[in-house]
């Protein structure tokens, strides 16, 4: 069965929605196993931990390990998130050996799923996921126009 990637990008976006009310920018992640039973769900915590490192893919990814029981490799797993995942986050992905990327909104500032770098499908590593972006790109781009609009007082 191929997972709801739909379903979990909405489950994302109402993990992005909560982490506006701790100070941190919307942004969601699942993991599903090949089954699409979720195996971990995360917000960004990089405010809230007062850890640069705790973007949500991260957290998602960490989690997931501790569930899935192959030691730290996630294998046959998809990544769901709603932005498109930064250098650290792309490379974490490879790391971990996740199968499948799927991102909302494209980041142009600091994707490195395509838009800046393509860290992801880099074909001078060894293990490449599939990308797939733009899966509910305008719910994930409204929440965050709508957060960085207030952070400026608008
Ligand atoms: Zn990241």
């Amino acid at each position: 069965m191929t997972p709801d990637v739909d379903a979990a990008m909405g489950r994302a976006l109402q993990l992005a929605a909560a982490a506006v009310e701790w100070g941190d920018t919307p942004i969601g992640a699942v993991v599903l196993d090949a089954d699409g039973t979720v195996l971990a769900e995360a917000a960004n915590e990089r405010e809230k931990r007062g850890d640069p490192t705790a973007h949500a893919e991260v957290l998602a990814l960490r989690a997931a390990a501790q569930v899935h029981g192959d030691g730290w490799r996630l294998t046959g797993t998809t990544l769901v998130v709603t932005l498109e995942p930064c250098t650290m986050c792309a490379g974490a992905s490879v790391l971990a050996r996740v199968d499948h990327v799927v991102y909302g909104a494209d980041d142009p500032k600091a994707g490195a799923a395509g838009s800046l770098w393509d860290v992801v499908r880099d074909r001078r590593l060894n293990h490449r996921p599939q990308v797939t972006g733009g899966v509910r790109a305008g719910e994930s781009a409204a929440l965050l126009r709508a957060f960085f609009r207030r952070q400026r007082g608008l």
